[in-house]
Formats: C-alpha cells, structure tokens, sequence
C-alpha cells in the first residue's frame, strides 16, 4: 500500500479504517505533499503511536539522492534517484525568467525505441507510481530549498504509456491541498500513442500537450521511430486537433533536428503542410548526439533555414535553448552512464 499515491478522499477512508478520526488524514496529507516529509518521523504533529502504525501499514516513497550534477553553463541540475527496488531515475531542474521547472521520468527505461534516444536503449523495466513522480519534484524542491513553478514530463519513459499513474499524478500535483502547481504550468510529451491522446484530452485538464513528430511524412518519421509503425502520421495529427478542440489549449510540436536526415527545405516545407491548418507552436530541438548511435546535430545554418521556412509558413517556431548539455542532458543518458559504471 503506497500512501504517497492516495488522494485525499481514499485516504480519509484509510485513516478511519485504522480507527483515526478523519481530521488526521488532512494532517497527514499536508505532510506528504506540502511539507514534503521524507518519512513519517518528520510528521511531528502526529501523535507517535499513530506514525508507528502508518509505518507498519503503508509504504511510503521517499526517493534517495544518488548524484546531483550542476551544469557550469546555465545552472541546471541533473539528478539521479534510487527508488526503494534499487531501480534509478533521472530529473532535471531549470531555473528560467519565468519560474523554476522541474522534468520528470515517467518510467524506468521506455519500450518506443526512438532511434536517437538514450532512454530506450535497454528497453522498459516498469512504470513508475504516482508517488514515484511526485516525489522527483518534492525530492528536488527540497535539495535546492526552491519553489516549483513548472513541471514538465518529458524525462524517461513514455507518460501515456503508463497512463492511469500518469493522470493520478497530475491531479495530486494540481491538487489545492497539495503542491497545488497550475495546469497550465505543465507539459506532458508523447511519441503519439493516439487512443491516450483522445482519452487525455476527453479529461479535459487545462496542460499542455506536447507531441514528439521529428518526420513530416509517414516514412520519415517511420526511420526514426517505430511507434510510427502503429499510428499513421494523419492519425497523430488529428488526435492533436482533437486535443485543442476539446481543450483550447494549443499543441507544442517537438522536432528534432537531425543532420541530413529530416532538416533540408523539403523537410520543412513537408511540415508547414502538415501542421499548418492546426494551433500549434513548433519546438526545434538540435539533436543530441549519444554515443550509441551516428546521428549528428544539423549545422546552425541549417537550424536557422529550417525555423525561417516555417515562419514563412506563419507556424510559430522556436529553437529550444540547450541546458545542461555539459552534464548529460540528452534523457537517459546519466541513468546509463552510471549503470556501465558499476559493474553487474
Ligand atoms: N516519451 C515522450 C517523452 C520523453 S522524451 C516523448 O517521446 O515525447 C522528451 C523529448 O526529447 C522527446 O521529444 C524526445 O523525442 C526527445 N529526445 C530524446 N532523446 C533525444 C536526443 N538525444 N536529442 C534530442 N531530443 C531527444
């Protein structure tokens, strides 16, 4: 039984089921996710005797720091995390003009494959709870004793890929009574797993959703991932349609540039028809290079040709601002580096 996963609601029916008057589950909740207890010693408004139960009754997911990285060009912090089976995570803090955000892992290792990714190298080992997401933020919030404004899933893992745990943490982490951060102030990104995009935006949450598409065209986007293989290209599209329409809220395109592979004119010229008629902003992110695999970032100049061609196309096109490149940025990359570093 996993305390840190319940809502407020099942864990009124807890505390009363232990024989405790429901006040204490407010109390208890508090702990949790506003004060950000690393156990049930630290809840000192509770009397002992009721902590000792909780102890003996509910697990309760406090993440051990195993590293932490800072990057000496901007200040990012990568983490590395144990969780309670000795699996690792990685999270990343970024601190911007508009707040302090915090990227998340949604599972540890990932089964979509993408070519350029270190995530998926090694395959899917499990999907994390809600606890376990959530207490990559606290864990964060209290080593670098700030406030988190912003959360966006986008670590390791495919977030609708382990879509039940996915939605019961974005509404614990949105929840009035806990870290209680905007909907409007998270990100989930997906590979495209379209009946979860429909099912996500039938929710109607006010977060953004963002959709990793790195190929304009069915093929391209086969090349680099093999999801593409389940959902055809026109099919993503209009379940990010179907986002907006259900919930006004505009859909984030990452693209990937990778040299020579999906950034000529053609390319871009492919995309503004592709997205053009939809409300969206487009995200170029120069590729990452990982050791792994020989794909190459795309030249500057040719980052530069491919927003222009877009803006052309009056689509809304940023190029991503690198962070952290000096420490391992590129997801899954820490995580791997340490497992090759302790021998099996
Ligand atoms: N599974 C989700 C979220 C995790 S990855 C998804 O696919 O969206 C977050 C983003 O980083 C995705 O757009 C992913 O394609 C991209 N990404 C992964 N490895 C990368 C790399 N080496 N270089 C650039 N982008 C990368």
């Amino acid at each position: 039984m996993d305390i840190k996963s319940m809502s407020l609601d099942e864990l009124k029916t807890e505390i009363v089921k232990l024989g405790e008057k429901p006040y204490r589950a407010k109390q208890l909740y508090e702990w949790m996710h506003v004060k950000l207890a690393r156990d049930y010693d630290e809840m000192t408004s509770l009397p002992k005797k009721l902590r000792e139960k909780l102890a003996e009754h509910y697990e309760y997911t406090a993440l051990r720091e195993v590293t932490v990285q800072t990057s000496r060009l901007d200040g990012t912090k990568k983490f590395l995390f144990g969780l309670s089976d000795g699996n690792l995570v990685e999270s990343v803090w970024m601190q911007y003009h508009h707040g302090n955000s915090v990227c998340i892992s949604s599972q540890v290792g990932c089964r979509m494959g993408c070519r350029f990714c270190a995530s998926t190298l090694d395959g899917l080992e499990r999907n994390l709870a809600p606890s376990e997401m959530l207490d990559q933020i606290y864990a964060i919030s209290r080593s670098t004793g700030e406030r988190v404004s912003n959360v966006v899933v986008m670590g390791t893992g495919e977030p609708l890929d382990n879509y039940d745990n996915l939605l019961r943490f974005l509404r614990m982490v949105t929840d009035e009574n806990g870290l209680n951060i905007s909907q409007r102030n998270i990100t989930v990104s997906t590979c495209g797993i379209v009946e979860n995009m429909r099912r996500l935006a039938d929710e109607k949450l006010q977060i953004t959703l963002a959709l990793s598409l790195h190929g304009s065209t069915q093929e391209k986007r086969r090349e680099l991932m093999p999801v593409a293989n389940r959902y055809d290209i026109g099919d993503v599209i209009d379940a990010c349609r179907y986002y907006f329409d259900q919930t006004g809220r505009r859909v984030t395109f990452e693209y990937s540039l990778v040299g020579g592979v999906n950034d000529t004119d053609e390319d871009a010229g492919n995309l503004c028809r592709l997205v053009g008629s939809l409300n969206c902003h487009v995200n170029l992110i120069p590729v990452n290079p990982i050791r792994e695999r020989d794909y190459v970032e795309s030249e500057r100049r040719d980052i530069l040709n491919f927003q222009k061609k877009l803006e052309k196309g009056h689509i809304n096109a940023t190029i991503r601002r690198e962070m952290g490149r000096d420490i391992d940025g590129a997801c899954g990359q820490l995580r791997r580096r340490h497992a090759e570093a302790i021998p099996q």
